[in-house]
């Protein structure tokens, strides 16, 4: 079981999976007044980073869980690398209908809502595993400014411009479904640029260091076109944020 292998290529050396800087992904978890020892759940856990940071700066103890067998194993190095074996765990697989066996005070879900169909269904899912009075969180894309056409949706990687929301409606979207938004913290372009640029350089050495592999064809032709294809929509027409949500 894993995830199309070229995203383990064009990501292996992030250890954020999404457009959250190291500085935004700690003033978040700085936001929610995490309490020493609070259990966290983080579904679609990709390297770790989210766990493993807020478990050395702010206590907190909790699982990962993700499909890619690769990021699963750079998030298992990194908590060792941070002496937080005994405070974290990273299970690789599905976490389609991942329930966990201890409530958690937090439940989480960062740029992977397709695990639960799509936010409505990650946030029902998530709620199975929480705590009364704990957070959600979901990591999400919503608009800057609504796309023209859909070619320019499909320019930012969406299938067309129903797949998300203007920011306004995204958090009203989390009102009507029964959730107080208690905090939020968005991404700006710089942290695109981070999330987005830094596969380019992954992808040429990648090239360099395998050009008779099956996919080099397929990372050639990204890189030719990923960096134009972001300036041109992603950095222009997509926002990214993580919201913090608590039933009403
Ligand atoms: N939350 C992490 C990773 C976001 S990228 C971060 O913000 O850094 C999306 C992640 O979802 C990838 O790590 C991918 O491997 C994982 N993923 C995709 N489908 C999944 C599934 N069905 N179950 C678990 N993880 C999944």
């Amino acid at each position: 079981m894993d995830i199309p292998r070229i995203f383990n290529i064009t990501e292996s050396a992030h250890r954020i999976h999404n457009p959250l800087t190291p500085e935004k992904l700690a003033t978040l978890g700085a936001a929610l007044r995490l309490e020493k020892g609070t259990r966290l759940l983080d579904l679609g856990s990709g390297s770790g980073e989210m766990l493993c940071t807020w478990a050395r700066d702010y206590g907190v103890i909790g699982t990962g869980i993700d499909m890619s067998r690769l990021f699963t194993e750079q998030a298992k190095l990194r908590a060792a690398e941070l002496g937080l074996a005994d405070q974290v765990k990273f299970i690789h697989g599905d976490a389609a209908g991942y329930v966990s066996d201890e409530k958690v005070g937090v439940a989480a879900c960062l740029g992977a809502t397709w695990i639960g169909g799509g936010v409505s269904g990650t946030i029902e899912l998530l709620a199975q595993s929480l705590r009364p009075g704990g957070i959600i969180l979901i990591g999400e894309p919503y608009w800057r400014q609504l796309p023209p056409t859909d070619d320019v949706a499909k320019g930012c990687l969406a299938h067309s411009i129903s797949d998300f929301l203007l920011l306004p409606e995204l958090i009203a979207s989390f009102g009507r479904l029964g959730y107080d938004v208690v905090e939020m913290v968005l991404a700006d372009q710089d942290g695109w640029d981070r999330y987005e640029a830094a596969q380019w350089l992954t992808m040429r050495r990648w090239l360099d260091a395998n050009p008779g592999d099956e996919l080099a064809k397929d990372i050639r032709d990204k890189l030719n076109s990923e960096p134009e294809r972001h300036a041109a929509f992603t950095r222009k027409y997509l926002g990214w944020g993580v919201f913090a949500l608590m039933r009403r």
